[in-house]
């Protein structure tokens, strides 16, 4: 059987995995994985059923409701929400907060376990995601927690959010981003902590394509 490489790319929200994971899936020809996108999409759907995002039974009752697949669409996942692609609507604050509840969830994350296990099974991958390293693919050639400061983080979460039109401040990013950090790496459930095996990396003092460079060297030295 052909054997596929994993890469796992994990850490706090803003640490430039999504940027980072893009870059490098395009250089090595893998298959993006943005892993967040799928418990956005649950967010999103419990939302949109008027279901409190701390409303733990509420919400495992939405779960056998939700028609949610990943398609590959030119070298990266797709999520598709009852047969229609998702898009910006997940990627509100309101619907971060939602995520970031729902992914708290044993039953949420068993549910979209095979999902994400069953890509990497034919595809070589860059998954993107908190619990990649530790509990999706522990088997990963290759893993990588990337961090940054918690200022240089709410700066390019602020920048992302008015880039796209939201009327948000810098402080409120920040109040938002320190609330997910603490819910993401508290919960009981696959926190978003570092596999033994993963390499810490600090970005906040390097330029995307210095980030891209180093963890292209980590690559090299795990895999050869
Ligand atoms: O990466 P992103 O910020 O889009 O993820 C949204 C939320 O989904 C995170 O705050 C986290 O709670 C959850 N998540 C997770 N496990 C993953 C990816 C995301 O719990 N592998």
């Amino acid at each position: 059987m052909e054997k596929f490489i994993s890469i796992a790319i994990d850490g706090p929200s803003g640490s430039g995995k999504s940027t980072l994971a893009k870059l490098l899936a395009s250089r090595l020809g893998y298959v993006y994985i943005d892993t967040g996108a799928l418990y956005r999409t649950i967010g999103y759907f419990v939302r949109n059923e008027g279901v409190a995002s701390d409303d733990e039974r509420g919400i495992v009752e939405c779960l056998p409701k939700i028609d949610i697949t990943m398609k590959l669409v030119g070298g990266a996942g797709v999520v598709f929400l009852g047969g229609n692609p998702v898009g910006t609507e997940i990627r509100t604050s309101e619907i971060s907060t939602y995520a970031s509840n729902v992914s708290k969830i044993p039953e949420v994350r068993a549910f979209l376990l095979d999902l994400q296990r069953n890509i990497a099974k034919s595809n070589n991958v860059i998954m993107d995601g908190r619990d990649i390293g530790t509990v999706v693919l522990p088997d990963s050639q290759v893993k990588v927690f990337l961090t940054a400061s918690n200022d240089s983080r709410a700066e390019r979460r602020y920048a992302e959010l008015v880039a796209r039109g939201d009327d948000v401040t810098l402080e409120q990013v920040k109040a938002d981003l320190c609330w997910r950090d603490k819910n993401d790496l508290e919960r009981k459930i696959a926190p978003a902590v570092p596999a033994e095996d993963s390499v810490m990396l600090d970005n906040s003092a390097l330029s995307c394509e210095e980030t891209v460079e180093a963890v292209l060297e980590i690559i090299r030295k795990k895999t050869h």
